[in-house]
């Protein structure tokens, strides 16, 4: 009934638009009426076959039911064979750029533009669509916008600001399919770009004339080809199941577009280097996992709390200008408000929300290829909300080119009313600019400063460099200043001088869960930094991303938003385990500092003499490079902290021999570390640490999650050999081999793991052959399905008991225990925990433990519903928790008397067995008399790392119900046989954010045949 209402009313829309068509000037908004211009003729066939393949026509719009001809210019069929959105065909990268450069060649109005390579070596590239005359002066026009982006350069002169708005152009830059199995934008894109090109109708010369298109019609390059290859497949198959696109990118599948923060896919750094250079106004990104049409822009609370409000009403007047054009055209199921919130700046589009810009992103209806299929939607799809009052049908029919005709639409809406509004949004943008640079006046604070004797002057640089590659300008103090700064907790709270190294100050009011204390009055002090130390100024225009990045989160338990959409914390000095002091002060700014040119690199150094050569551990990921730059050289590490050469030393420290001081001289003067020969070596227990074989471990379930493991490995330059679980199954000598398997985090749970995919219906190939030539290459295997298997887990159990080490990470982690890997650990259920990728407080319980080495007692983490691990003395023995809120029995007296019984004497009953959160309880004599379960001493599992206690646990995001994990086990070693099994309840290694927890696992892979260093035996 609801689909045949449609029909008819949509019918009339149709009708009235097609009778508005060929009329020409200004409808009452100052936009030019949409619909083609009678006077140009259209490529009859291309139109014919436009409405053939779109299912009905209130899928199409006046903007998109035809096809301009033009005499010079060759349409997307001159590559695609047929029309844009044909089904049965998906174009590879290499012919969506040859059509683009046809269209360079053969139109005046483009220009395309290579933006760089991907990790595979795809080229990326942005095309330029405007009208010939502001394509002649794009040099002026970009030099007239890198003033606005940079108001300094006028002076913040609001007068010379309205005169170059005047004369300017804004850009206009769309990015498409960076979700390879989103396939539709390529060539909607494409013909995108013909019709800017060639279209003389008002409403497409007027966009021509006042704004310049850029177009990156692939974002994830690599992943679509690959995308294509399986498409291909499916259709060389047909009826049979196909398989699924297991890799996206090099590295991530879809967490490509969470990648805007820590910036370690190239994807991101080209798109985010095109956008700051071209300085473009908008960044329009193309999605299609929703029907018909969800402009996401305007979406739903929380916004992000560090994008200028001014940025919120844009999204709003464009966003709603999107319904509202495409809802007259008679087009259902158009939206803008929905679930989404707007809290991470991790997307891809949130390049633009934080440099001045404005962010947008559509959700179109995709049917992972090029099928025409019937599509059954949820009810929650197709139900009529308040703000979408035309919603989708509950089932049609779906085609590429339906989605080809909304996202096109969309864009052309968009793009119209941008224009139209233009000099608003230019002013807009100088005003954002001027705002950010205002900062430190307004809103504060006026600098970060990262101190100079952070005593991890590598992990510091590394942030740096994540700030300039976010277009930020760094500062380096050339003499000591002091500034006022919020009060240091009093020194006692510092405990071991030696190792703790973390910075005592810049938490701001840790949330504490007791609100009811009244707000202190802020305390002061006076602080000096030294000179070296680096600012990160707020008088800059893109103060808004800096500030987003090393600023605190607080995301509250009783937010209205339930669904919470991506990670809730990132603060990055903390996952970095780097000092970052918030300075609100504002004479921090008349500090004698410089601009530092080229990129931040902590200061290597060589001193002193001899054949001894000692470098600190630091947790410095570069001294992971070195012990495998130096592979055959012999390498050990101090089981306790030393002094040597006037110098402190932490325990891990490594003690080399055997090397060319020429050699080691110049890796660490290029890694950043401090070397210091000496004579003798110190006199301190030490053992070796070998450069382990490694092997990363995969599902051929998902890669999404291992894959930020690898690009950290790979950025480190550490080797691996990259196994699947199919490769595990079929090896029962892994040891031959490897030394360590990493096991990072699939998502799919443990069942699955083992099982892999029923094996039912065809076999799944993931190879290289002729017909998907991308295919195969980072791992292959003639059939997916087949997981661990029983026969794989055995094999993993025997690699340890032989003396290997698998690390564990989340739902491997719970693979472990699930399967017996891991004697004595459990994992509880949790009730009431939501913590949704926030950092949290973290402590060394052990600190001999080489796992630790080189931090000091307390760690941020990064923790998204982390297990709640217990430790049990007894093999399969849960934990019984909390005999101090045990309530007396009933009896007599009053709650706090002893029951006594009648007619004999009371006994004294022997004390309770107590534990903390993160031990074994302690065995009791009954456990210990005929102790078939009880694990031998050695044998029991050692808690390393555990959360933080209740009241401090939350650093950044959103924590509700964190009692249940507080004071739990993080990090356990667990000896099994000759080897371990290390457990992680947290991710380490999470979209290159995390980096200050790297080093727990490059510790374990360090020292993986002497884990049991430091350990302390008890026998009960
Ligand atoms: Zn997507």
């Amino acid at each position: 009934m609801l689909k045949r209402y449609f029909g008819a009313a949509l019918l009339v829309c149709i009708t009235l638009a097609a009778s508005q068509a060929g009329l020409t000037g200004q409808n009452s908004t100052g936009t030019p009426k949409p619909g083609r211009d009678p006077k140009q003729p259209i490529d009859e066939e291309y139109s014919k076959k436009i409405r053939e393949y779109t299912t009905e026509p209130f899928f199409l719009s006046p903007l998109v039911d035809y096809l301009p001809a033009s005499k010079t210019v060759p349409t997307p069929k001159e590559v695609l064979g047929d029309v844009a959105g044909a089904p049965g065909k998906l174009p590879y990268s290499h012919e969506v750029y040859r059509y683009m450069r046809m269209l360079e060649k053969a139109s005046p109005r483009v220009k395309v533009f290579s933006i760089g390579t991907t990790e595979e070596n795809r080229e990326m590239i942005a095309v330029a669509v405007t009208s010939e005359a502001n394509l002649t002066k794009l040099e002026e026009n970009r030099a007239r916008l890198a003033k606005l982006a940079d108001p300094r350069t006028i002076n913040l002169n609001d007068d010379e600001a309205d005169k170059l708005v005047a004369a300017s152009t804004p850009i206009y830059y769309i990015t498409g399919t960076i979700h390879s199995p989103e396939t539709g934008s390529p060539t909607a894109l494409m013909e995108l770009a013909y019709r800017l090109a060639v279209d003389e109708s008002p409403y497409v010369k007027a966009i021509r004339d006042g704004v310049i298109t850029l177009i990156t019609p692939i974002v994830e390059v690599d992943g679509r080809d690959r995308m294509v290859d399986v498409y291909n497949w499916h259709l060389a198959h047909p009826g049979e199941n196909w398989p699924p696109l297991i890799y996206w990118g090099h590295y991530v599948a879809h967490d490509n577009n969470r990648d805007a923060m820590g910036m370690t896919l190239k994807l991101t750094q080209n798109v985010a280097k095109t956008f700051m250079t071209w300085k473009a106004q908008v960044l329009h990104d193309l999605h299609e996992s929703v029907p018909y049409l969800y402009d996401n822009t305007v979406g739903d609370g929380p916004y992000n709390a560090w994008i200028d409000p001014i940025l919120a009403d844009e999204w709003q007047m464009i966003g709603w200008n999107n319904v509202s054009e495409m809802t007259k055209f008679g087009m259902p199921g158009v939206f803008t408000h929905g679930t989404f919130d707007t809290w991470s700046p991790g997307y891809l589009m949130f390049i633009a929300a934080l440099h001045n810009g404005i962010s947008r992103l559509y959700e179109t209806f995709g049917n992972a290829g090029a099928d025409t299929v019937e599509r059954t939607l949820t009810v929650e799809e197709y139900s009529r909300t308040w703000y979408r009052q035309n919603p989708p049908l509950p089932k049609v029919k779906w085609s590429q080119r339906n989605n080809n005709n909304y996202q096109e639409t969309g864009l052309l809406t968009a793009l119209s009313y941008f224009n139209a509004n233009s000099k608003l949004f230019l002013k807009n943008f100088y005003l954002k600019a001027k705002r950010s640079i205002e900062k430190p006046k307004t809103a504060g604070p006026a600098a970060y400063v990262f101190p100079a004797d952070d005593p991890r002057p590598g992990a510091q640089a590394e942030l740096l460099r994540v700030l300039q590659m976010q277009g930020c300008e760094i500062s380096r103090a050339t003499a000591p200043f002091s500034v006022t700064v919020k009060k240091k907790p009093a020194p006692s709270e510092k405990k071991d001088a030696t190792a703790d190294q973390k910075p005592a100050d810049p938490k701001p009011a840790d949330p504490k869960p007791d609100s009811k204390t009244e707000p202190k009055k802020q305390e002061t002090e006076t602080r000096q930094f030294a000179a070296g130390s680096y600012v990160v100024r707020m008088d800059q225009p893109y103060s808004r991303i800096a500030d987003a990045l090393l600023d605190y989160q607080y995301w509250s338990p009783n937010d209205p938003q339930k669904q919470v959409y991506d990670d809730t914390g990132w603060t990055f000095g903390e996952l970095g385990n780097v000092q970052v002091v918030r300075v609100t002060d504002v004479t921090v700014l008349n500090a004698a500092m410089e601009k530092v040119s080229g990129e931040v690199r902590a200061t290597g150094t060589y001193t002193g003499s001899g054949h001894v050569f000692i470098i600190n551990h630091n947790t410095d990921n570069a001294l992971m490079t070195l012990r495998y730059r130096f592979k055959n050289v012999q390498f050990e590490a101090a089981e306790e902290p030393f002094e040597a050469a006037g110098q402190k030393f932490n325990r891990g420290s490594f003690i080399i021999r055997g090397v060319s001081e020429t050699e080691l001289g110049a890796a660490a003067r290029e890694l950043g570390l401090k070397v210091f020969a000496i004579e003798s070596p110190p006199s301190v227990k030490t053992h070796a640490v070998k450069a382990a074989r490694i092997a990363m471990l995969h599902t051929w379930l998902s890669t999404q999650d291992e894959g930020w493991w690898r690009i950290a490995l790979d950025g480190l330059k550490i080797p691996y050999d990259y196994i699947s679980t199919q490769d595990v199954a079929k090896d029962n000598n892994l040891n031959a081999k490897y030394d360590v398997i990493l096991f990072g985090p699939v998502g799919a749970g443990p069942q699955r793991i083992v099982d892999g995919m029923p094996m039912n219906g065809n076999a799944l190939p993931w190879k290289t052959t002729d017909l998907t030539p991308n295919l195969g290459k980072l791992d292959s295997t003639d059939d997916m399905r087949p997981g661990l298997g029983f026969i794989g887990l055995d094999n993993l159990q025997n690699f340890v008991k032989r003396g290997g080490l698998l690390i564990s990470v989340m739902d491997t982690a719970s693979l472990a225990v699930q399967f017996g890997l891991s004697p004595g650990v459990s994992i509880a259920g949790s009730q009431r925990l939501k913590v949704v990728g926030s950092i949290l407080r973290s402590k060394f319980v052990d600190s001999t433990s080489p796992i630790a080495y080189g931090y000091g007692d307390s760690l941020s983490i990064y923790c998204d519903q982390g297990l709640i691990f217990n430790l049990s003395n007894t093999v399969g023995g849960g934990s019984p928790r909390s005999p101090e809120t045990r309530d007396r029995p009933t009896g007599r007296g009053t709650a706090d008397d002893p029951d006594t019984p009648q007619n004999r004497a009371s006994a004294e009953a022997p004390e309770d067995p107590k534990a903390e959160a993160w031990q074994a309880m302690p065995l009791t004599d009954e456990q210990r008399r005929n102790g078939i379960y009880v694990i031998p001493p050695a044998f029991r599992p050692r808690a390393v790392l555990r959360y933080g206690d209740a009241k401090d646990l939350l650093v950044s995001g959103l924590l509700d119900g964190g009692g249940e994990i507080a004071g739990h086990a993080a990090v356990i070693d667990v000896p099994v046989g000759s080897g371990h099994v290390v457990l992680f309840s947290n991710n380490p290694i999470w979209r290159g954010e995390t980096t200050g927890s790297y080093f727990l696992v490059f510790n374990a892979i360090l020292n993986f045949d002497n884990l049991n260093a430091g350990r302390k035996l008890d026998e009960k």
